[in-house]
C-alpha cells in the first residue's frame, strides 16, 4: 500500500468533508449538503460514506478525499496528502517526488506566515510591543483573548522579519511571493508591517495565510494594512475567523458578520462564537458562499456609522443573491459591536442579534429617510431603492406578505409591487437548469450494489452474470463487464472499478450507488437471487422466442432438416427452464 491509500484508509471522507460543508445523513451510507463548487438553493451534493466518494450532481463534481481537499483548497495533489495527513496525525514519508516547484513555493510562503507570527507574538510580548499592549488594554481585549486570537507586534525598525526570513535560508523569490514584504526600487526587500498590531488571518482549514495590521501611530496611513496576495492568500475568498467561527454557526443555525477584526474579538470574546468579518474587501460572493456552505442565515451587524450603513446596504443584495435569510442587527447609541459587548454586556449584545429585523424593513427605513414619501415621485424612487432586494425574496409567500409591507410603507399600488414580483419569479424561473437522467432499472441497481458491497454476493453471482446474455441490455453493462474482469484478477473495490471506467460510465455508477441509498429497502443476498433468477427467466424467454421465429423461418425456406435442428434445440431449451 502507497502512502496515499494508506492515508485514504485511515481518514473518513464524511469526516473531511463536513469540517467544510454541512452535511446531513440521508441514507445508510449517504450524506447530503449544499454544494460547495457551485451556487445552489437545494442540496445536490452526496457523499458516500462506504465507498468514500462524493458526487455533485448539480455541477458534476466527483471524486475521493484527496481530490475534494485538492479542489476545495485550491492546493496540489502533495499538498492536499500533507495536509491530510497532518490533520490526522500521521507522518509523511520524505520523498522528493511530491515537491514541484509550485509546491515547494507555497510550502515555503506557509512556513514564513508562522514564522512571522511567531515573531510578531514575541514582539507584543517584548519591550517594543510596550505601547501594542496599551492599546489591547485599552480596547478592553484581556492577554487571553489576545493568545487565543494570536495577536502580535510588528517592529517599528522594519528589516527584523526580513532578518529572520534570511536566516532560515528563504530565497529573495520565495520571501517576495510571500506578501510579508515590500519591494523598493532598488529591488531591496523591507518588512510590510511597521509598528503595527498584527491580526493573522487563516484559512478554513486554520492555517495562517496572512495578516492584518492596525497602524498604532495615528499618523499612519492606511489605518489597516493586509499582506499582498500572494499564492496563499486571496482576499476575496477569506473571512475572518471563520475557521474558529464554523462550529458555532452550524450550533446557532446562524452566522454573524461584522465589520472588523476587533468587532470579531470583542463579539467573540462576548459568547457569540459564530462571527466572521470580511477584511480588508468588500463582502464577495465567494465569502458568502463559504458562509452558506455552514448556515443560511446570516446576521449582518456593521458599525453604525454612515460608511457602515452603506457597505450593509451594499451586502444585502449579494446575500440575497446567494439566498441567504438576512437580517440587519443594529446597535443604539454610536455603538460598534465591539464597543456593545463591553458597555452593555454579551447578554444584552445577543439580544440584539435575536431581535434583529429582517433586511427589508431596516431598507425600508433608509428609503423613508431618503425619499419623501410625501410625494409621488419620491414614494416611486423609494419603491425603486427597494426593488432589487425585494425583487430577490426566496419564497413566494414572504413575497406576497413583503409585496404588502412594501405598499403599506411606502403609499404605491399593491398591484404594482405584486407585478414586479412576478416578472422577477420569472426571471429566475428561466435561469433554472434541472438535469434530468433516465433512473436505472431496479434489477440492475439491485445487483451492482450488492455486488459492490459483498463478498459472497461475488463469488456466488458473478459468474452466473456472466453468462447472461441479458446483461447486454443493460445501460451499466460496460460496469458490469469491468466488474467481471476485476474479479477474475482477484481484486476488487469501488476505486479500482470506478478507476476502470470511461466519464460516463464513472457517472452512471456513482448515481447507481447513490440512488440506492435513497432506496430503504435493505440489501441482501436473496433479494440479488431473485433478482438473478428473473433476468435468467426473461433472457430464456427471449432465446426461446428468438428460436421459434427461426424455425419458422427454415420451414418457410423449406430447409426442413435446419428446422428440425431447431426445433429440438427449442425442446432442450423450454426443458431447461
Ligand atoms: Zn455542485
Amino acid at each position: 500500500m502507497d502512502f496515499k491509500d494508506q492515508l485514504k484508509s485511515s481518514v473518513d471522507i464524511v469526516k473531511v468533508i463536513g469540517e467544510y460543508v454541512r452535511l446531513r445523513k440521508s441514507g445508510v451510507s449517504r450524506y447530503t449538503g449544499l454544494c460547495p463548487f457551485h451556487s445552489e438553493k437545494t442540496p445536490s451534493f452526496s457523499v458516500h460514506a462506504g465507498h468514500q466518494f462524493y458526487k455533485c450532481f448539480g455541477c458534476g463534481v466527483s471524486g475521493d478525499v484527496l481530490k475534494f481537499v485538492m479542489e476545495f483548497e485550491h492546493v496540489s495533489f502533495p499538498e492536499a496528502l500533507k495536509l491530510l495527513a497532518e490533520r490526522n496525525g500521521i507522518p509523511m514519508p520524505k520523498r522528493a517526488e511530491y515537491a514541484d516547484a509550485d509546491t515547494r513555493l507555497r510550502t515555503a510562503v506557509f512556513q514564513m506566515q508562522e514564522l512571522a507570527q511567531e515573531a510578531f507574538r514575541d514582539q507584543l510580548a517584548g519591550s517594543s510591543g510596550a505601547e501594542a499592549r496599551r492599546y489591547l488594554e485599552k480596547r478592553g481585549v484581556a492577554p487571553e483573548v489576545s493568545a487565543q486570537f494570536g495577536l502580535g507586534y510588528a517592529e517599528r525598525a522594519g528589516r527584523s522579519l526580513l532578518r529572520a526570513c534570511e536566516r532560515q535560508g528563504f530565497t529573495a523569490e520565495q520571501m517576495e511571493a510571500s506578501g510579508l514584504f515590500g519591494k523598493r526600487d532598488d529591488g531591496a526587500l523591507y518588512d510590510r508591517f511597521r509598528n503595527r498590531l498584527m491580526f493573522p488571518i487563516h484559512n478554513e482549514s486554520g492555517k495562517v495565510i496572512g495578516f492584518g495590521g492596525r497602524a498604532l501611530d495615528p499618523g499612519d496611513e492606511p489605518k489597516y494594512l493586509n499582506s499582498a496576495e500572494s499564492p496563499i492568500y486571496k482576499k476575496s475568498a477569506v473571512l475572518y475567523n471563520l475557521h474558529r467561527a464554523k462550529e458555532g454557526i452550524r450550533k446557532a443555525d446562524r452566522s454573524v458578520l461584522v465589520e472588523g477584526y476587533m468587532d470579531v474579538i470583542g463579539v467573540s470574546a462576548a459568547g457569540v462564537r459564530e462571527v466572521v468579518a470580511s477584511c480588508g474587501t468588500a463582502l464577495t460572493a465567494q465569502q458568502v458562499q463559504s458562509l452558506r456552505r455552514h448556515a443560511d442565515k446570516i446576521v449582518v451587524n456593521f458599525d453604525p456609522d454612515a460608511a457602515g450603513a452603506n457597505a450593509a446596504e451594499r451586502s444585502i443584495n449579494l446575500l440575497l443573491d446567494e439566498s441567504m435569510h438576512v437580517r440587519i442587527a443594529e446597535l443604539e447609541g454610536g455603538l460598534d459591536p465591539d464597543e456593545y459587548c463591553k458597555e452593555r454586556g454579551a447578554d444584552a449584545y445577543r439580544a440584539k442579534l435575536d431581535k434583529a429585523q429582517s433586511y427589508f424593513y431596516w431598507l425600508a427605513d433608509r428609503a423613508r429617510a431618503r425619499f419623501d414619501l410625501r410625494t409621488a415621485e419620491g414614494r416611486m424612487a423609494g419603491f425603486q431603492f427597494l426593488l432589487p432586494a425585494i425583487q430577490r425574496l426566496p419564497e413566494k409567500i414572504e413575497r406576497v406578505a413583503v409585496a404588502n409591507d412594501v405598499a403599506g410603507y411606502l403609499g404605491v399600488d399593491a398591484g404594482l409591487v405584486l407585478e414586479n414580483f412576478r416578472k422577477a419569479a420569472m426571471d429566475r424561473r428561466d435561469k433554472k437548469v434541472a438535469p434530468a437522467r433516465e433512473p436505472l432499472r431496479a434489477d440492475e441497481r439491485i445487483l451492482l450494489n450488492l455486488l459492490l458491497s459483498d463478498l459472497d454476493a461475488r463469488e456466488g453471482l458473478l459468474p452466473r452474470l456472466e453468462r447472461l446474455p441479458a446483461v447486454e441490455q443493460f445501460a451499466t453493462r460496460r460496469i458490469f463487464k469491468a466488474l467481471f474482469a476485476l474479479h477474475a484478477n482477484g481484486q476488487f473495490g469501488y476505486e479500482e472499478l470506478h478507476a476502470r471506467l470511461e466519464e460516463g460510465d464513472q457517472e452512471l455508477l456513482a448515481s447507481a450507488v447513490l440512488e440506492d441509498e435513497t432506496n430503504t429497502s435493505a440489501m441482501t443476498l436473496q433479494l440479488g437471487e431473485e433478482c438473478l433468477r428473473s433476468l435468467e427467466r426473461s433472457g430464456l424467454r427471449t432465446q426461446v422466442s428468438a428460436l421459434k421465429a427461426r424455425v419458422k423461418e427454415a420451414e418457410r425456406a423449406g430447409s426442413l432438416d435446419e428446422a428440425l435442428r431447431l426445433a429440438e434445440e427449442l425442446h432442450r431449451l423450454e426443458r431447461s427452464g
